[in-house]
């Protein structure tokens, strides 16, 4: 059996090791556009920022080592420019020797990943993206230069912030230009406020709402009129799948721009497969076609589809897009639908905001961590989550994840029995904590209003109750907001005025204790959820 592969990174290299080890006997060719085969190309940015600075162990393998191991017949600077899948053929461009040739298959595997947009008014001879080992050392160049000073980054999404943190790493002005009306836009906006003020902390210009309109010299000019220099612009505005051959060859192309696949990453043509950026995924919240670019689906699908090949196929498991990302001290992870995603879609959801320390208080280094669920209200399933924080926000996105795919339901979440000692987690998880509110909002015994309501309930007449300390109080509060201290909230009762009261604390939790003493004592009474820090992070 011949099997070529066109793209010898993530998604193709998974599938060309695995398909070895499964047949000893297939002939496996790869053929690599590019000058690197398998390139860790996630870790481009860490070597703008010096954090990496042995650029080989970025590029730690090469043709002979696969062809050593795995007998796999790696070809770099071996572009595939055309597929017919009626002879059953490719051709192939060699850009060492400037010649073309043609190689049949039985199997072909398309990996060809996704490519950096370039918008127009981006370009220029300073405008560079990073995408690429041959990126990564043209930008290190320019940030050698002697005259570089400043950088513009165009594009909030991960490659534009990791870019950022490690360009003012080493002390260079930067500047993030972010088109849309927040940073990152894969959290929500009231979750992804830390991150936005670390990276104000360390220097990082943020402009949203604005847009490059022109570059002319080291002269960039914003929609909004005003004026950047910087001698150096990296586009990361984001990518589209390689397609554009796939498409010639007339295999299906999703409505995402993406390779359409069937569950075993079977093209339209039942001899061509496709993985990683180039095709599309199935989403795990809606069921639809959607884009995911990230490693491990790339690597999962690269294994999956050699699966398919040797024939041992099992159907690919939908994705969630689960990811995470550190600018600076700050740490910011989310799985499945945002707010933002689900409110667009007119999808049911029930918001649940939690505010717990990252392990217990009295062992040193904790942080404070924010978690946010959203839930199916009918089902009580999690269609998503996010946590931000500068510790343990790793381990807690994993564990969601996990709950999502295997279908644990938000008020379960305070069931599972997770690893704790002090200097790691609660003896009551932030997980746990996020399942009990869970709970008791999906039971009705605390009802809970979102920080993006509280003016409009405020102004239908609702009395906004906070029941902090005084001292809490003076250091921020929401306008018109009464203080009640939660332990003083038996006796003070008759100061609360009749109808409904908006119940909140700093995080919640005290929130959730005067909502239940009200609510027996007969008010009206919601618990703001996730308190005074998320509506101050949102507000
Ligand atoms: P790619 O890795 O893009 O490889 C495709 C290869 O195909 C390329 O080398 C290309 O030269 C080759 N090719 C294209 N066309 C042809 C052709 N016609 N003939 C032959 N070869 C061709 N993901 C995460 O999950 N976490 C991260 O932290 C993370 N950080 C990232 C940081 C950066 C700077 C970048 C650029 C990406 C990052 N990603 C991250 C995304 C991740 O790297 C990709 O999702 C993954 O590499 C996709 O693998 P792939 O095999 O589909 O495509």
């Amino acid at each position: 059996m011949k099997i070529l592969i066109m793209g010898g990174v993530a998604g193709g290299m998974a599938a060309a090791t695995r398909l070895r080890r499964l047949d000893e006997d297939a002939e496996i060719v790869v053929f690599e556009a590019g000058p690197y085969v398998s390139f860790a190309n996630c870790g481009l940015p860490y070597y703008l920022g010096d954090v990496i600075t042995d650029r080989d162990t970025l590029i730690s393998h090469s043709p002979e080592s696969f062809g050593n191991r795995f007998q796999i017949d790696v070809k770099l600077h071996h572009e595939v420019t055309a597929i017919d899948p009626a002879t059953k053929a490719v051709t192939v461009h060699d850009h060492a020797a400037g010649t073309d040739s043609t190689h049949s298959y039985d199997a072909l595997i398309i990996a060809a990943g996704a490519t950096a947009n370039l918008p127009v008014a981006l370009a220029s001879p300073r405008t560079l993206t990073l995408r690429t080992i041959d990126d990564m050392d043209r930008i290190h160049a320019i940030l050698d230069e002697p005259g570089t000073e400043s950088v513009v980054i165009v594009g909030g999404g991960f490659i534009g912030l990791e870019a950022a943190e490690n360009i003012r790493h080493r002390g260079f002005a930067t500047t993030i230009i972010q088109r849309g009306a927040q940073l990152f836009p894969l959290l929500d906006p009231e979750m992804v406020a830390p991150l936005a003020a670390e990276l104000v902390e360390h220097g990082v210009t943020i402009r949203t709402g604005t847009q490059v309109r022109r570059i002319d010299g080291d002269v960039v000019t914003l929609s909004d009129g005003s004026t950047i220099r910087a001698q150096l612009v990296i586009d990361s505005t984001g990518i589209a799948p390689n397609a554009s051959i796939a498409a010639a060859a007339g295999l299906r192309i999703g409505d995402t721009g993406g390779i359409w696949v069937d569950p075993r990453h079977r093209t339209s043509n039942p001899f061509i497969y496709a993985v990683g950026d180039v095709a599309e995924k199935t989403d795990l919240v809606s069921g639809t076609a959607t884009l995911v670019a990230l490693a491990g689906l790339a690597n999962r699908h690269g294994r999956a589809v050699a699966d398919v090949i040797a024939g041992t196929p099992d159907d690919a498991v939908p994705s969630l897009g689960t990811s995470i990302i550190g600018v600076f001290g700050v740490t910011a992870a989310s799985t499945g639908w945002n707010e933002t995603r689900l409110r667009a879609s007119g999808r049911a959801h029930r918001i649940i905001h939690v505010h717990p320390a990252s392990h217990a208080t009295y062992y040193p280094g904790g942080s404070i961590l924010a978690i946010k669920l959203l839930v199916d209200p009918a089902t009580d399933l999690i269609l998503g989550a996010q946590v931000v924080g500068r510790d343990g926000v790793d381990k807690r996105i994993d564990v969601l994840a996990v709950a999502i795919s295997a279908g644990i339901t938000a008020s379960k979440l305070k069931n599972l029995e997770l690893a704790y000692a002090p200097q790691y987690a609660s003896a009551k998880d932030p997980v746990n904590i996020a399942g009990y509110v869970a709970e008791n909002t999906a039971s009705g015994l605390v009802p809970t209003v979102q920080w993006h309501e509280v003016d409009a309930l405020a102004e239908a007449g609702a009395t906004i109750l906070d029941v902090r300390t005084a001292a809490e109080f003076e250091r921020g509060r929401i306008p018109g907001a009464l203080n009640i201290p939660l332990d003083e909230i038996r006796d003070r009762a008759s100061e609360i005025p009749a109808g409904s009261v908006i119940v909140h604390c700093q995080v919640g939790q005290r929130g959730n204790t005067a909502t239940r003493i009200l609510t027996q004592a007969g008010h009206l009474v919601t618990n703001l959820d996730g308190g005074y820090l998320t509506w101050v992070a949102g507000t």
